[in-house]
């Protein structure tokens, strides 16, 4: 890189996008921000934007700040052509629409909301593809297998590691009575509260296989999961001969992001203290027990199918997880409403994306619906 390389950030707010402008503030002279867009944290935007001094910023609140012009929407950041890359933060589905506008751009994709993939994975790499942009996964199992893959037609099977969150060793009884805050509790990142509930709930595990299956071209079959309670070995490929190669690092999201941010470059940056193998001293390995954790076995499922299927699964589990989080559901019901849900769904295949919006708009009324029904008896 020599001269900085062009960046926006959508979703600058959140955890992810907070972690990135960390990264960015340490590499200053590589990196140069366009825009940033938050959600409902015009308080925080506000601070970056005077920090940061983005030529931008998409804001849902009217907030002013000198020298920056205010956007009216996100497409206005996903079509201009100044970014080398834009960083896709946000959580949910909102981050679909400015991620295809921008691959349409013909600009880079740093990825870290799984929405876009899970929803739209088939329309979104085939758009990438089309178009000559790449798609750099942030999620760090993903970046994990980016960094491991030469040639993917060598890959035999990807190996996705999965801490297990907080509940790995309780019973289906003491998940099912689980409360918010145990919930939130990770043993080992700190996230967003959504992506932290879907941790708990190992669906955060079975996104990733769907996302996985998108961004590699793997069939599902060939994907694997396995606990690793210590989150060192961040994911791991199997090639035809047998050879295994794993990325290990800290469990910290400052990695990831910046090797998404700066890929094919590596830089110094974030790095808080040396890896040694002696200080971890021991790397754990447990097959996942889908009887617990029925979710994974249900992602897999609705990957198979294809088509509108994930939409409807994801849009289910996200309405659910609200809900949990407002304490109208326990843990477990999660599973049980979004299986319920997602086993009346009549699945469109090669739907169109208006066609994934309705079926991503249709499932969050009909789970709506459900949960009333179920905490009214
Ligand atoms: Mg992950």
């Amino acid at each position: 890189m020599d001269k900085k390389r062009k960046i926006s950030i959508i979703g600058s707010t959140g955890s992810i996008g907070t972690q990135a402008l960390e990264v960015i503030e340490k590499l200053q002279d590589k990196f140069e921000i366009i825009a940033l867009a938050g959600g409902n944290n015009a308080e925080l935007l506000k601070e970056q934007a005077e920090k940061f001094k983005p030529k931008f910023i998409y804001a849902q609140k009217d907030i002013k700040i000198d020298g920056t012009k205010s956007l009216k929407n996100l497409d206005e950041i996903a079509e201009n052509q100044e970014n080398d890359i834009i960083l896709v933060a946000c959580s949910g589905k909102i981050g679909l629409k400015p991620t295809l506008k921008a691959i349409e751009n013909g600009i880079d994709i740093a990825l870290a909301n799984k929405e876009t993939l899970v929803m739209a994975g088939d329309i979104v790499m085939k758009k990438a593809k089309e178009n000559g942009v790449k798609i750099i996964p942030v999620d760090s199992e993903h970046c994990a297998i980016h960094q491991c893959i030469k040639d993917i037609s060598q890959v035999e099977k990807l190996i996705i590691t999965a801490s297990g969150g907080p509940f790995l060793h309780k019973s289906i009884e003491e998940i099912k009575t689980a409360t918010v805050k145990e919930a939130l509790a990770h043993p080992r990142w700190n996230m967003g509260r959504k992506i932290t509930v879907d941790s708990a709930t190992l669906m955060n595990k079975g996104l990733e296989i769907i996302e996985a299956h998108h961004l590699f071209g793997m069939d599902y079959d060939d994907i694997e999961v396995v606990i690793h309670p210590q989150s060192i070995v961040h994911s791991a490929i199997e090639y035809k001969d047998g050879s295994v190669i794993a990325q290990l690092g800290l469990p910290s999201m400052h990695i990831p992001i910046q090797y998404a941010i700066s890929y094919p470059e590596r830089f110094e940056g974030i790095k808080s203290k040396s890896f040694s193998f002696s200080e971890i001293a021991r790397l754990d390995f447990e097959k996942p027990d889908f009887e617990k954790f029925p979710t994974v076995k249900l992602a897999y499922k609705a990957g198979r199918m294809g088509g509108s299927a994930t939409a409807c699964l994801n849009a289910a589990n996200e309405e659910a997880v609200f809900e949990f989080l407002d304490g109208k559901i326990n843990l477990y019901q999660i599973y049980e409403i979004t299986k319920e849900i997602f086993d009346n769904h009549k699945v469109i295949q090669n739907p169109t994306i208006e066609e994934i919006f309705e079926v991503d708009e249709k499932t969050r009324l009909q789970t709506k619906e459900l949960i009333k029904k179920i905490t009214q008896k």
